[in-house]
């Protein structure tokens, strides 16, 4: 007995899951363990059928007529009110556009729009894109770009416009405290925006309550929209009249077939909108956000911590001594749908477990990393995952030459 929990008391806990159906509603590759539903979620088995009949019966039969007889033109909306709920938001706050990377420019340029002068505060290490579409930003603008530890964010934020933070800090795993760095934002005179990637559809996320100003996030990760998803953009109800995109293209017009000269942003949250919405992808994206439908962000947060908890045990008791350290949070209520194990051969064991049907991701430099999608991630994973880890430290597969060439993606 060594406080891991046996398969068959794993199996138990599925067999009282009130999520456990969930499973069943996505297309995985029989005995692979899927632990990166962080990074791309699986296939919703209705997404293929969706696709296939946007592509034939509308596109294919009905052509220029969809945009309006199957409302695609209304789809950015439509979807975004979808997600509302998930993420604590009024139903007509969020649209989707774009991706994460061009929305988190939209969101923080609008902040230095309504804060002239104003500086961009972030922290050290947070989501490359963020920080680095900030420095393009401030490049552009002259903004002053402070990048701070998280510490030292009071005194960062002295004239700042923006403070732009992701909820869930992508390497550990952590939750932000959402209410009290909002608050801490408002009360320097900046705007918040927050990047919803490794919580939306993972963990309770409530942007009304908690005072967020502006948010942004992915639809491919917990959101299983499909690889390259269309991203979302929330701008609270109070903020929407000072909310102003740079990137005004036709669609975020108020009267976008009015073909003026002079823009003029639309009332609604459709401002946030740029070009033409890639249809398929939002299809895909629809039919991924429908497994939502009825579930109770409540009990996908706590299923999430009591996956995360388990493995987190799995490795205390399993995996001594074999050179790894909890990079994420122990306490529960601290953690994402995600374990992070730091370890110096991270590269090549992540690859050995790919190559033994088990799939996590690697962090450079030293970050092996676990999703526990809590709609896709059965409690016998965790267990399955357990063994699989220690199989690989212990026969020392990940130390064949192989294993430690990268590849373009990791
Ligand atoms: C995945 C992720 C992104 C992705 O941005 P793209 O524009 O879709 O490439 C951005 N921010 C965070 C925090 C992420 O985790």
């Amino acid at each position: 007995m060594d406080g891991f929990p046996d398969r068959d008391a794993h199996l138990a806990l599925d067999a009282q899951d009130p999520l456990a159906h969930l499973r069943d509603r996505f297309l995985m590759p029989g005995r692979l363990l899927y632990l990166d539903g962080n990074s791309l979620g699986p296939l919703p088995k209705e997404t293929p059928g969706a696709v296939e009949a946007a592509v034939r019966d509308q596109w294919g039969r009905d052509l220029i007529s969809s945009w309006t007889a199957h409302d695609w033109i209304g789809l950015p909306l439509r979807a975004g009110r979808t997600l509302a709920p998930l993420i604590g938001a009024a139903p007509d706050s969020v649209v989707f556009a774009d991706s994460t990377s061009v929305n988190l420019f939209k969101c923080a340029a609008a902040a230095l729009a309504e804060r002239p002068g104003g500086a961009l505060v972030a922290t050290k290490g947070d989501f490359p894109t963020d920080l680095h579409i900030l420095q393009g930003l401030s490049g552009l603008t002259g903004a002053p770009l402070r990048l701070v530890d998280e510490a030292d964010l009071d005194g960062a934020l002295d004239g700042a416009a923006a403070l732009v933070l992701t909820h869930v800090h992508y390497r550990t795993g952590r939750v932000r405290d959402m209410a009290a760095l909002s608050a801490l934002a408002r009360a320097r005179g900046a705007l918040s925006v927050w990047d919803l990637s490794h919580s939306a559809g993972a963990i309770r996320v409530a942007l009304d309550r908690d005072g967020a100003d502006m948010a942004v996030g992915c639809g491919y990760k917990f959101l299983n929209g499909g690889p390259g998803a269309p991203a979302y953009l929330y701008v609270a109800q109070g903020r929407l009249a000072g909310f102003r995109s740079p990137l005004s293209g036709w669609l975020g017009h108020a009267d976008p077939f009015g073909f003026e000269d002079r823009f003029t942003p639309a009332p609604d949250i459709r401002r946030g909108l740029c070009g033409t919405p890639a249809i398929l992808s939002l299809t895909a994206l629809q039919a991924g956000l429908g497994l939502f439908d009825g579930i109770d962000m409540a009990e996908v947060e706590a299923k999430a911590r009591r996956l995360t908890a388990l493995f987190i045990r799995g490795v205390d008791a399993r995996l001594r001594g074999h050179g790894f350290s909890l990079q994420s949070p122990r306490e529960d209520d601290r953690r994402g749908a995600q374990v992070s194990l730091a370890h110096p051969d991270g590269y090549a064991i992540v690859q050995a477990l790919i190559e033994a049907g088990m799939v996590g991701d690697f962090r450079a430099p030293d970050t092996v990393r676990f999703g526990f999608s809590p709609l896709c991630t059965r409690y016998v994973d965790v267990h399955d995952a357990v063994e699989r880890l220690d199989e690989v430290m212990r026969t020392e597969a990940w130390r064949a030459p192989r294993h430690g060439r990268r590849r373009a993606v990791t």
